[in-house]
């Protein structure tokens, strides 16, 4: 089978799991997965399934990428704030549909090799950091959309803070030992509500910038 065939039969099978947004499976079908995996894992690019990434990491499963994408309700206005770079899969497939992409992580090694994945596709609406996400990025907030792709234990209060007023945000929180749910927060002038989507399996949230030898 041809990669491209392959991508044409995720794009099927994204659509027959209830991801209907056409503009997130135009975003998913234009971005070449394998350009975000080392070379063993790249014939599994277009296999619905999370990859293991450097730093003990992992690329998010397709369909989870294209269910959070699409929970997100991205228009072209929207400043978003990614926590957890990683592979910057997630941040590539945000990229045509937002304004402007915010994207924090805490080792530099992926926060570099991701770099230069964006400098290759030109996307040019990405703006970086190493950091510890659970502080966001209180320089330019208030952000529109909040997308944390590693498992918290709880809504952390900066990112909270961080969510403008009309705002959704999309996490991963902790359930238990071995359970968590996807959840969108929604902020209006009266407070925040949370919604139960999905159960997912995330790498935690870790708190502070990694070390690194
Ligand atoms: N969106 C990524 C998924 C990467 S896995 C992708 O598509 O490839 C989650 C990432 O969150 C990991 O790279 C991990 O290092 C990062 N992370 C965990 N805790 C963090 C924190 N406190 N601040 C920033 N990044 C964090």
């Amino acid at each position: 089978m041809t990669e491209d065939y392959r991508k044409i039969e995720l794009i099927m099978a994204l659509r027959n799991q209830g991801i209907r947004d056409q503009a997130v499976l135009e975003a998913i079908e234009r971005t070449p997965r394998e350009m975000f995996l080392s070379s063993p894992f790249q014939p599994m690019a277009y296999a619905d399934q999370a990859l293991p990434i450097a730093c003990g990491q992992t690329i998010s499963q397709p369909y989870v990428v294209a269910f959070m994408t699409d929970r997100l309700k991205l228009n072209d206005r929207c400043k978003v704030l990614e926590i957890g770079t990683g592979s910057g899969y997630q941040t590539a497939i945000l990229s045509p549909l937002c304004r402007r992409v915010y994207t924090i992580e805490r080792y530099r090694t992926l926060a570099k090799e991701a770099e230069e994945r964006f400098k290759t596709l030109g996307l040019a609406n990405v703006t970086q950091m190493v950091g510890d996400g659970h502080k966001g990025w209180p320089q330019q907030a208030p952000f529109d959309r909040i997308i944390v792709t590693a498992a918290a234990s709880e809504v952390p209060k900066a990112l909270a803070d961080q969510l403008a007023i009309g705002g959704i945000m999309i996490i991963p929180l902790e359930e238990g030992p071995m359970a968590q749910e996807l959840y969108r927060i929604t902020r209006d002038e009266t407070g925040f509500t949370r919604e139960r989507l999905l159960p997912v399996r995330f790498v935690p949230l870790v708190e502070g910038v990694a070390r690194e030898t």
